[in-house]
């Protein structure tokens, strides 16, 4: 059973009513690409436009002054989500996790990633942690290692313990694999990190939204996640650091907020996080934000990851008696998030969405942004079902449905 009331949250959030063809409700199963919005964050945005819309900072007039304590509580707010030990100086804001990932490259690996150094990945990394690095690496001369990704969707552990050496400097690792599902063990990893005084980056983009995160518990260094895959806004992510190698980093992007005094030479730095935040921030989105972190946290994350869990596990059992279904990722028993990502025999995963898109179910298809993976698994594209609080199980039958249909179709 799960432990919550579906129907209640599915009235939050206005979205789920609409149909997207005559007479067919929509079902949206692509949450791991982004989640929808409830009317509590649609509000807090709305009054903010309506009532104190300003620039930060700078403002000595009330509606700035609203808007400057409205967006320092947002950091104050992330820094409480994920269990900041610096609180809000560790806390900033960026466009969405690709962002935060490229900030730290930039900012942190241009000056402290040389020849002889060596940046370990995984093989199950998103382009924004695989890309970002393989440029900042090769720039530095720097080289970049991938611990192995197993058969049964975990990863090798040994492999890992086997690459990280004195030679690494970074290992960014996502926390769990927006195609696999698989939950990463971040803590064991960043153990083998400063083991070799090596620095370890958490791609949280498919845990904050689902479960409880505490990042002095994962004792990662850095931490990246993104607004819109939590009921919150786009156009917002969020990069956590320790307060101490924010101090010792040089700023990624220059320009106004950022900066303390500036002369026709130089520029000294504003504290932090806004030495990390130059110009003007997105402050609607990270009051949208902070609603978002608030009614999650009100629902409950372990309740949020019970039920996400209730309905992943029924698709993954659904799926996995189909014999025309080839299901990735580590089975039920391996510690997962609520997505299952399949290839249907004999159907391109892109003529199975569109399909499944006529029976008003929204998945996704294709290679999600992890093209080596998919290589490595020898199929050119993936269907991903991903699911959320307001999912329910009679969703799953309307995709399995869709599937009967698309077999009818494809024979
Ligand atoms: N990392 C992971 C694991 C993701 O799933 C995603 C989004 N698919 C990203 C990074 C990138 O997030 P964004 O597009 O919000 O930057």
């Amino acid at each position: 059973r799960s432990p919550l009331d579906v129907a209640a949250v599915r009235a939050d959030f206005p979205i789920l009513d609409r149909e997207v063809g005559e007479d067919t409700p929509l079902v949206y199963l692509d949450n791991a690409a982004t989640t929808q919005t409830p009317e509590p964050v649609i509000d807090a945005i709305s009054r903010y436009y309506r009532e104190y819309n300003a620039n930060v900072h700078r403002g000595i007039h009330t509606l700035s002054q609203e808007a400057s304590l409205a967006y320092e509580a947002a950091h104050d707010r992330m820094a409480d989500l994920i269990g900041a030990p610096g609180g809000r100086e560790e806390i900033v804001f960026t466009k969405n996790t690709t962002e935060a990932i490229n900030l730290v490259a930039y900012a942190w690996g241009l000056s402290n990633l040389g020849a002889g150094d060596a940046v370990v990945l995984t093989e199950m990394e998103h382009h924004a942690s695989l890309v970002t690095w393989q440029q900042i690496a090769q720039r530095a001369g720097a080289e970049v290692r991938y611990v192995r990704v197993e058969d049964d969707g975990r990863l090798d552990l040994d492999h890992a313990g086997e690459l990280i050496d004195d030679d690494v400097a970074m290992v960014s690792a996502v926390h769990a694999s927006n195609v696999l599902g698989t939950v990463n063990p971040l803590d064991e990893l960043a153990a083998m990190a400063h083991e070799h005084d090596a620095l370890i980056l958490g791609d949280g983009a498919q845990t904050v939204p689902n479960r409880p995160v505490d990042v002095a518990a994962l004792d990662v260094d850095f931490f990246a996640f993104s607004g819109h895959k939590m009921a919150g806004p786009t156009g917002i992510g969020v990069l956590w650091a320790r307060e101490s190698i924010l101090e010792e980093m040089e700023p990624f992007l220059y320009g106004g907020e950022m900066i303390r005094e500036v002369t026709w030479e130089t520029a000294t730095y504003n504290e932090l996080p806004w030495k990390f935040e130059a110009g003007t921030p997105p402050i609607a989105e990270a009051v949208g934000l902070a609603a978002a972190a608030d009614y999650l946290d009100d629902v409950g994350f372990e309740t949020i990851q019970a039920h996400e869990d209730y309905v992943a596990r029924y698709a993954l059992e659904r799926l996995e008696e189909r014999e025309d279904v080839r299901v990735f990722g580590p089975g039920p028993e391996v510690d997962r998030t609520g997505l299952v990502s399949f290839q249907m025999e004999g159907i391109h995963a892109h003529d199975l969405s569109s399909i499944l898109n006529d029976h008003g179910v929204a998945v996704r298809a294709g290679h999600h942004c992890v093209q080596p993976l998919h290589r490595k698994l020898g199929v050119p594209a993936t269907a991903r079902a991903s699911f959320y609080l307001y999912n329910t199980r009679e969703e799953v039958e309307a995709l399995l449905d869709g599937l009967d249909a698309a077999r009818d179709i494809f024979g």
